[in-house]
């Protein structure tokens, strides 16, 4: 399965017509989805789950089971169906509406942090629909305000989500203070956007609507407050913890809360739990972690007697080794050289715990220059095929629209900005720049983001695919994270094939005739062998601007083993909006335009042209010789 569709997963579908069982078909073996049909329908589709009685109570029971559910039904019959089940944005499922023509995939509910929105574009990619988003941030290109920070692994916090939204909804002026966390978000906002960055200004400036606050610190609204305001929590807070054995986990949790509240701290701001190895088994902080879903990162004594802070106690030294637990934790794991918040004891009273319970926890906090994510990183290697994006297949698609960050060349970016949604992160690096390329992909992927590095054609030919692997692998990478999924596409030599006819219906190679990376005489070998062995030949890259004459040696070499009207077809821009065809011979090939962009295919002794077309016989005519190399 498409690791893409994974978080939209488990999948319910329901169809109630042959038509609309056969629209949503696709989607069961390609990605899971589970397709519950009417009896009435059983004799047609034998192999789908079937509901019997009234849907109205079939969905109620499936409704708890699903993250998603598509429906092939008329909107208001849907409408009616999920009204009484529907209870909140932040818990109900994505709904989607496909129409009985299977032209429209409609986001129907929950289409932001039910993520209705992201799964209408990858059903649409899929069985080749169009999307109807109605949001009114996706139709301002924003990203919504209540789901900016998901990519990040913010914490969404306290405010009036609604009143923002509308605000951003009607164009008005809103007020973006962010203090913590990665602005990337911000990279790539459409002209005309409503966001007013920073503080200062803001009384010169026009009147602010709304306010959007990004930070780590609890901000408590008044409701009388004049415009509507929210708070994002970016997780840089690593707080540090000592306690005594066998604390109880509630007087762990009360301890961190207190400290907290007494510096008008976020708990949504919250990292993880650091603290010393020892403690690594201790069962109050093991619960807490586990529930909270906070990493605990522990350090041993000898590493975190190293760190300079500013309450050490020998008291500490002598029991654990190390003078320090919490505050040189919580240093250590945040990377920072100095402390947000002191080392804090917290003692419980007696009456609170069991007689034999710990009671004293010690709290410090120190804040990290980047966010943690808490998500596993992946990087998508796709394949954009030769240009048009008919030509590029599905899966691609998805991969593409469901990326937080997509990495590649420039031109092939804007060959693919259809696919792209508000709120991705879109880095376009020059040509030349492919290891930088791949090296910031495994960055961002590391820190947890899922990312879709695209080469043109196939990604694993000529492309990154093998520059990202060899990158990670040079940085120890366990083959395991971040995880890494190839999407193949349409290489350059198919896709000028495609356009003269069936020229690689025999054994065929490839030769990229750049010297940049391989030493020419490596390249002329290759050259001399294919022309040799009769192989079909692609040549890639065979002239850029300052690189002219490899081209014409090949041609050489292959005029000494095949004869000179050897067809060959010269293709630029295959599929793309100026693409040019050329059919030629092999000696008149040069007379030909040539350059960057396009693709040479040399055909074998038995390769023929009729009209436009070049067709490469399967087999060889009994008693035809391969042309032999002159003397
Ligand atoms: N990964 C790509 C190849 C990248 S190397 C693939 O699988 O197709 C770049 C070379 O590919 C170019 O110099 C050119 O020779 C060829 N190429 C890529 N796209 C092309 C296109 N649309 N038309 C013709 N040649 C193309």
């Amino acid at each position: 399965m498409v690791i893409a569709w994974q978080e939209f997963q488990p999948i319910g579908a329901i169809a109630t017509t042959p038509s609309a069982v056969r629209h949503l078909q696709p989607l069961c073996q390609a990605v899971g989805v589970h397709l519950w049909i009417p009896e009435a329908l059983q004799a047609d589709f034998p192999d789908l789950p079937v509901y019997s009685g009234s849907l109205k109570d079939h969905l109620a029971q499936i409704w708890p089971q699903y993250r998603s559910l598509l429906f092939g039904l008329a909107t208001g019959a849907v409408v009616r169906l999920i009204a009484p089940l529907l209870k909140d944005k932040t818990t109900d499922p994505a709904i989607l509406v496909l129409d009985e023509a299977g032209k429209f995939t409609i986001s129907l509910c929950s289409g932001h942090r039910g993520g209705a929105d992201r799964l209408a574009g990858l059903v649409s990619h899929m069985l080749g629909t169009t999307p109807v988003i109605t949001g009114a941030s996706a139709h301002l290109g924003l990203p919504g305000i209540d789901i900016l920070g998901t990519p990040f692994g913010w914490m969404r916090g306290t405010g009036d989500w609604t009143g923002v939204s509308a605000a951003i909804a009607k164009g008005e002026p809103v007020r973006v203070i962010q203090e913590v966390g990665s602005t990337l978000w911000c990279d790539r906002l459409p002209d005309g956007h409503p966001f007013r960055f920073g503080f200062a200004e803001s009384a010169q400036t026009e009147a602010e609507k709304a306010r959007v606050w990004i930070s780590f610190t609890q901000r408590q609204f008044s409701p009388e407050s004049e415009v509507p305001k929210v708070q994002w929590h970016p997780r840089v807070l690593w707080v540090g913890v000592g306690c005594e054995r066998g604390t109880p986990r509630e007087v762990i949790e009360k301890a961190i809360g207190q400290v907290f509240r007494a510096y008008h701290l976020a708990e949504g701001a919250i990292a993880g739990i650091a603290t010393l190895d020892l403690k690594a088994d201790e069962v109050g902080l093991v619960e807490l972690c586990g529930d909270r879903n906070f990493p605990l990162t522990t350090f041993q004594a000898h590493t975190l007697r190293q760190i300079s802070v500013p309450n050490p106690s020998a008291v500490v030294d002598s029991e654990v080794g190390t003078p320090s637990v919490a505050e040189a934790a919580a240093m250590l794991a945040a990377g920072a050289e100095q402390l947000l918040v002191p080392k804090q004891i917290y003692r419980a009273q007696p009456e609170e715990v069991p007689v034999h319970a710990g009671k004293a926890v010690t709290v410090a906090i120190a804040q990290a220059e980047y966010e943690y994510t808490a998500r596993l990183g992946q990087l998508y290697l796709v394949g954009t095929g030769p240009g048009n994006l008919d030509q590029m297949t599905a899966a691609a698609k998805s991969a593409i629209a469901s990326a937080d960050a997509i990495i590649g060349y420039s031109l092939y970016i804007d060959l693919i900005s259809p696919l792209l949604r508000p709120g991705q992160i879109i880095e376009a690096l020059p040509i030349t720049q492919e290891k930088q390329r791949a090296q910031r992909a495994i960055e961002l992927a590391q820190w947890g983001l899922t990312v879709a590095v695209i080469s043109s054609g196939d990604c694993g030919i000529y492309g990154m695919a093998g520059l990202v692997l060899e990158a990670l692998q040079a940085q120890g990478w366990d083959g395991k994270t971040p995880g890494v999924q190839v999407f193949p596409g349409i290489s350059a030599l198919q896709a000028t094939a495609s356009r003269v006819g069936a020229p690689l219906m025999h054994d065929f190679c490839a030769i990229s005739l750049s010297d940049l990376l391989t030493p020419w005489e490596v390249i002329q070998r290759r050259l001399t062998a294919a022309a040799q062995a009769d192989f079909i030949t692609a040549l890639y890259n065979p002239k850029s601007q300052t690189r002219t004459q490899q081209i014409a040696i090949a041609q050489s070499i292959f005029l000494q083993y095949r004869s000179p009207q050897t067809p060959v077809a010269i293709a630029r821009s295959v599929y793309r909006q100026d693409e040019e065809i050329y059919l030629t011979t092999l000696e008149k090939m040069l007379e030909t335009p040539i350059d960057m962009l396009t693709t040479v295919l040399i055909g074998n002794s038995n390769t023929r042209t009729l009209g436009e077309w070049m067709i490469t016989p399967r087999g060889y005519h009994l008693g035809q010789d391969i042309c032999q190399p002159e003397d």
